[in-house]
């Protein structure tokens, strides 16, 4: 049978070729060549870059001790070094072969997303917080050769195992009770014994940059996990447009806290992106909550973070309790959902200023950043671009497509969904074993170009701003409404911690909204209290104002942080929530 990685690139390139084709972009022979080299974009070049270069950087982890753990750039090649020897030599690591990783940010889960791509395998990061059958079906569907996984993880993995017929090695960092891995069939080995003397120097081979580096799962918030297969060259192209100032602009003299977890679209692309231009990372391992968050920045001083918008809610909240020295964070990343222009406001009074930015596992995921415009710069106008989802960079080409197939007008005002093209943008998802040949599915437009699921406006100066998720809109009487604006509206008021709307069913109407709120401990407000302050205070549209409410103790969560609609919605077909109507 052919290899489905192999079946993969032949239909990438397949595709690429009819894109070729389409535009009429063939290569004439009669052509005068670039005189320029051709060296490929390799992940080993970036390896090499920072732990060289940038030798003395640093990846600090947080160990919940009194002191965290420190490991300098140059000590991280020289162990990815020894990792891909061990990788190899011992566990017999070939070709394209998976390896996967079940692990928190930290020095040895960067050592593997350096060592298994460079080394010419396929780093496929598992999302740890996946229900088990979802994981299962990830590693299965990805035929995972061997998995690096944290000890404090082992709890998780080993259950998993007698399921995992491909799993041959099973590879332990870091504390945790070895004991539930006694039965394993899969071989167990220690991570430090396994790389301990082992040759610091690794000769990495010279890889073809379109072959395959890492695979992510998306997170599956509207539908099955799918998997992307990003290569050599779009995540280096990625990570230098991550460094840019547009984007986050980072330097030597930084220090970020990566809490965006390495198995969520491989960090935002912080860690590739890091070492190329050298910025200290200073990740939390497994220590996510508010408390340790704070107690990190306090102490370690980190520059920058990136995290989704509920983890910044967690830390606002314990930021007010207990009051913090977290002066020296200034920037703030925050993507992966809308974010709540309250909470934006919220940061900026400690200090922090956030950075909108949208993106996807599809998209590497970098999409848009919302820095505003040089002219909106200290006006009125800044903060209104900074709630947008940004500009797209250069590298990737966006269009708004209307129900009927045709293109939209940037003109702020006709909303569409989103289509984006681009070097590191997916072009297919990974089909696997016993896969029918890829086709373009309802994912890609004939032409090539991914289709978002986002739906929204793009202005003449090319912000973009999202209304919903396509499978989110609430379609009430032919008109749509926005969950997420009602939702931002609804955190606006001071006594709402979090908000989600879904669409639930209605007989006249097709659709209307449901809100579900948390309301703040000793929150005075009531249903009819928020509803008067929607309509007079945001001055929402009276036939969007939700006449479903109900109150729950936290918005269900997806495995990355963000509102779980699907469950919500779940949960109110099937009666287990007290709804009151007003
Ligand atoms: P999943 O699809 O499982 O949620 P992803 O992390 O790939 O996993 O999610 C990408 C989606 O997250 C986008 O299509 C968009 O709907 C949403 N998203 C990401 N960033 C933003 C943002 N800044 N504003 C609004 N939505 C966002």
């Amino acid at each position: 049978m052919t290899h489905p990685l192999v079946t993969y690139r032949v239909v990438c390139a397949q595709n690429q070729r009819n894109l070729y084709h389409r535009v009429g972009n063939v290569a004439r022979e009669d052509s005068v060549l670039s005189t320029m080299q051709d060296v490929p974009l390799l992940i080993s070049r970036i390896l090499t870059h920072g732990s060289t270069v940038h030798g003395s950087s640093r990846v600090t982890t947080w160990t919940g001790e009194p002191e965290p753990h420190r490991r300098t750039f140059a000590e991280i090649g020289a162990r990815a070094a020894r990792l891909a020897h061990a990788l190899r030599d011992e566990l017999g690591v070939r070709g394209d072969d998976r390896v996967g990783t079940l692990m928190w940010n930290n020095a040895e889960h960067v050592e593997a997303y350096f060592a298994v791509p460079s080394m010419g395998a396929v780093l496929h990061t598992l999302n740890l917080r996946l229900p088990a059958e979802q994981l299962v079906w990830i590693i299965n569907h990805a035929a995972d050769k061997a998995v690096i996984v944290n000890g404090s993880l082992i709890p998780l993995l080993a259950p998993l195992l007698p399921h995992l017929p491909t799993v041959e090695h099973i590879v332990v960092s870091g504390p945790g009770d070895r004991a539930p891995l006694a039965g394993a069939t899969a071989r167990v080995h220690e991570y430090e014994e396994l790389i301990a003397g082992r040759p610091d120097h690794y000769d990495w081979p010279e890889l073809d940059e379109r072959q395959a580096a890492a695979m992510c799962y998306t997170s599956g918030t509207t539908g099955d996990p799918k998997g992307v297969v990003y290569s050599h060259r779009s995540v280096y192209l990625h990570s230098m447009q991550v460094n840019m100032a547009q984007s986050m602009g980072l330097t030597d003299q930084d220090t970020s806290l990566v809490v965006v977890p390495q198995f969520h679209v491989n960090a935002w692309g912080l860690p590739h992106a890091t070492f190329m231009t050298g910025v200290n990372m200073l990740m939390p391992d497994r220590f996510l909550q508010p408390a340790p968050l704070a107690g990190m920045i306090e102490s370690e001083r980190p520059t920058h973070a990136a995290a989704v918008p509920t983890i910044w809610q967690g830390l606002l909240g314990e930021l007010t309790a207990r009051p913090r020295d977290v002066s020296s964070l200034t920037q703030v990343t925050i993507g992966g959902a809308a974010c709540p222009p309250s909470l934006m406001a919220a940061f900026d009074k400690l200090g922090m200023r956030v950075c909108h930015a949208w993106g996807m596992t599809e998209t590497s995921p970098l999409g848009t950043v919302a820095r505003p415009p040089a002219h909106a710069v200290g006006t009125d106008e800044e903060f209104r671009y900074r709630v947008t989802q940004g500009r797209f960079p250069a590298g990737v080409e966006a269009r708004l497509t209307g129900p009927d197939g045709a293109h939209l007008p940037w003109d702020g005002e006709s909303a569409g969904e989103l289509e984006v093209r681009g070097a590191w943008i997916a072009g297919a998802y990974y089909n696997g074993p016993d896969a029918e040949p890829l086709r373009p599915g309802d994912k890609f437009s004939a032409d090539g170009w991914l289709k978002t699921g986002d739906v929204g406006t793009i202005s003449p100066d090319g912000y973009l701003t999202l209304t919903d998720r396509a499978k989110d809109v609430i379609k009430s009487g032919g008109e749509w409404i926005s969950s997420v604006e009602l939702e931002n509206a609804l955190m606006s008021h001071p006594d709402v911690a979090e908000a989600a709307v879904v669409a639930v069913p209605d007989d006249k109407w097709g659709e209307r909204p449901l809100a579900t709120v948390v309301l703040r401990p000793g929150a005075s407000a009531d249903f009819q209290a928020l509803r008067t302050f929607l309509a007079e205070e945001v001055r929402i549209a009276r036939w969007q104002l939700p006449e479903r409410w109900t109150t729950v103790e936290s918005v269900p969560k997806t495995s990355v942080g963000k509102f779980d609609k699907k469950v919500l919605r779940r949960q109110y077909a099937e009666g287990e929530l007290e709804v009151t109507r007003l």
